[in-house]
């Protein structure tokens, strides 16, 4: 493993590339993919871990956003229309592309009285409408009985519900799978690697980055370099260019999670409108219940956006008419927080209605091309635009293959891989389930290593997926491993804690940690988990 990254590195000191990708997100990741698969020669560095800002702390769904259409309807804005139909062809893409690691998900929105049912069900049913050329089953506007045959805990209080569909992911792991699949088709791709500065001609064009692995720097010679580094693109831009205008305003959303009882079902409740005027979801995802989010301006940006005590208080508010019985403060298990990169509209509008498509900025001057704004769901469409920008510059007709590219772990996956690793392996159920949806097809290089036995007894995931994160998922510190390859510090702080001892051992016999290195992460770690528990309950 350690080789691999030493080869990486010479790689990028050594080769000059066509394009250096900076940020290792979903619009970063994406267009590592996209440009490789189109024959460019590409770097991709990321400073921390893939995904390890927003793109692994959102709210998980694959969606054109009902809200949005609600939105273009109202204000009759065709800009928002082609953002939920632009949505809603992607979801059908990034289901194909990673079936393992994306699927459609129910979601059922309680109506309170007749009138009620019948706005969202007109809606929902329009929702559909954009959507018509996918699988998806249509909206449905069910009966109080027919509600609670999906979501028991619901309030006795409710008249009826509409539910639809939209997609679900793990984002984080699809991030990897995007990162490692560029790699497969040639890209050298690097993580825990800071872009520090750029050098420049004699007319201030670009010609490389600057970059920084622990205490030493080195330089990444490049003909163009994209800028994907999401709510800290303005740090990069002016960087290039000091005269550029500020273009991104950060919000922050944070989700809690609470045990699976919350819902008891596989469906998920979409609770219409909050006290300030958004949508909230609660979501089944990995064995426990998520809810989320909220929408704030943020400018900390150095800072870890974690959640606090009054977000809590604010996502259980919510809830509670909702629910027959609200789970309170003590009952959170976990929680996190994102910041969105919005672009910034003209003037000083909330950040709830600024515009979430994204745009391509190609600086005349400096010759960088940044990639800002929009979401998960369109991160292959954003790629797309991004590098038949940077096609055009570098003279490459080569045309975008990703709608129709599998990522690693798709290969001859289907639905019912799970069901052979149990006739197989004999494994318990939940294994059999977190090993297919994990990996896909590649869940028998993990079974392959050995230690099936689980880190902790309340969840499927095994000791070799340690062992198979070091050696084949770039996993160099505890929290990529807890926080990305496995899900579990956003499912259980408690859970993350017993565990911590386990998983730094076979690290670092894979890393060859000293003893003080070994302790050092430990307890940096522990110290972080401990701190997210006091801040939301302070
Ligand atoms: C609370 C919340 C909920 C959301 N829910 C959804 C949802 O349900 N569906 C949806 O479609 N979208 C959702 N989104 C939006 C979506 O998550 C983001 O649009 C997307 O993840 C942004 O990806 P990105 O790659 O642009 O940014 P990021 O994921 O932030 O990636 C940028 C990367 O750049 C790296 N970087 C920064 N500076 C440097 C440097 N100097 N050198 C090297 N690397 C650097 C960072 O470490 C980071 O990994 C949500 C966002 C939030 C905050």
């Amino acid at each position: 493993m350690m080789m691999n990254r030493q080869q990486s590195l010479k790689k990028l000191t050594v080769e000059t590339f066509d394009v250096c990708i900076i940020g290792g997100g979903a619009s970063g990741a994406g267009c590592a993919l996209d440009a490789t698969l189109r024959g460019l020669k590409v770097a991709l560095i990321e400073k921390d871990d893939f995904a390890s800002e927003t793109s692994s702390k959102s709210t998980k769904l694959i969606h054109g956003g009902v809200r949005y259409l609600e939105q273009a309807f109202k204000n009759l804005d065709l800009g928002q229309l082609r953002q939920v139909r632009h949505g809603l062809e992607e979801r059908r893409i990034l289901l194909q592309n990673a079936p393992h690691l994306a699927h459609p998900l129910a979601l059922i929105t309680p109506v309170f009285s007749w009138i009620e049912g019948l706005y969202y069900s007109i809606g929902l049913k329009l929702y559909g409408w954009f959507a018509r050329h996918d699988s998806l089953p249509k909206a449905q506007w069910l009966s109080k009985k027919e509600t609670f045959s999906h979501i028991p805990t619901l309030t006795p209080q409710l008249h009826s519900s509409v539910m639809y569909y939209d997609g679900q992911l793990d984002d984080a792991r699809y991030c990897l799978a995007l990162a490692l699949s560029a790699q497969k088709a040639g890209a050298v791709v690097v993580n825990h690697i800071s872009v520090t500065d750029f050098t420049k001609d004699k007319t201030g064009k670009l010609t490389g980055v600057v970059c920084q692995d622990k205490d030493k720097n080195f330089t990444v010679k490049a003909r163009l370099i994209i800028n994907c580094t999401g709510a800290f693109a303005d740090a990069i831009r002016l960087k290039a260019n000091p005269t550029l205008p500020l273009r991104i305003k950060a919000s922050k959303g944070v989700h809690l999670m609470l045990p699976n009882t919350v819902l008891n079902s596989t469906d998920a409740m979409l609770i219409p409108k909050t006290k300030d005027g958004r949508v909230v979801f609660v979501i089944p995802f990995e064995g426990k219940v998520m809810v989320g989010t909220t929408d704030d301006a943020y400018t900390r940006l150095e800072e870890e956006p974690i959640l606090i005590a009054q977000e809590v208080d604010f996502l259980l508010d919510t809830l509670r008419p909702y629910l027959k019985t609200c789970p309170n403060k003590k009952d959170v298990v976990a929680g996190f927080g994102g910041i969105r990169p919005l672009l910034a509209a003209t003037g000083d509008k909330a950040t709830k209605r600024l515009v979430r498509d994204h745009e391509v900025e190609h600086d005349p001057v400096s010759g960088l091309v940044s990639l800002m704004g929009g979401k998960w769901t369109t991160y292959r469409l954003m790629a797309k635009d991004t590098i038949d920008t940077a096609s055009k510059i570098l003279g490459n007709t080569a045309t975008c293959q990703t709608d129709s590219h599998l990522l690693i772990g798709a290969e001859k996956y289907s639905d019912s891989y799970w069901i052979n690793l149990k006739k197989d392996f004999d494994f318990d159920d939940d294994i059999c389930h977190h090993l297919s949806h994990n990996y896909g097809t590649l869940a028998l290089d993990i079974i392959e290593l050995g230690k099936h036995d689980r880190l902790h007894p309340d969840f499927p995931f095994l000791k070799a997926e340690v062992v198979y994160a070091v050696r084949n998922e770039m996993a160099y510190t505890l929290r990529d491993f807890f926080a990305r390859r496995i899900r579990l510090e956003i499912l259980s702080w408690e859970a993350t804690l017993q565990s911590i001892d386990t998983v730094a051992g076979l690290m670092a016999e894979e890393l060859g940690w000293s003893v003080a290195e070994k302790e050092k992460q430990i307890t940096e770690y522990q110290e972080l988990i401990c701190n997210f528990k006091i801040a939301s309950r302070e």
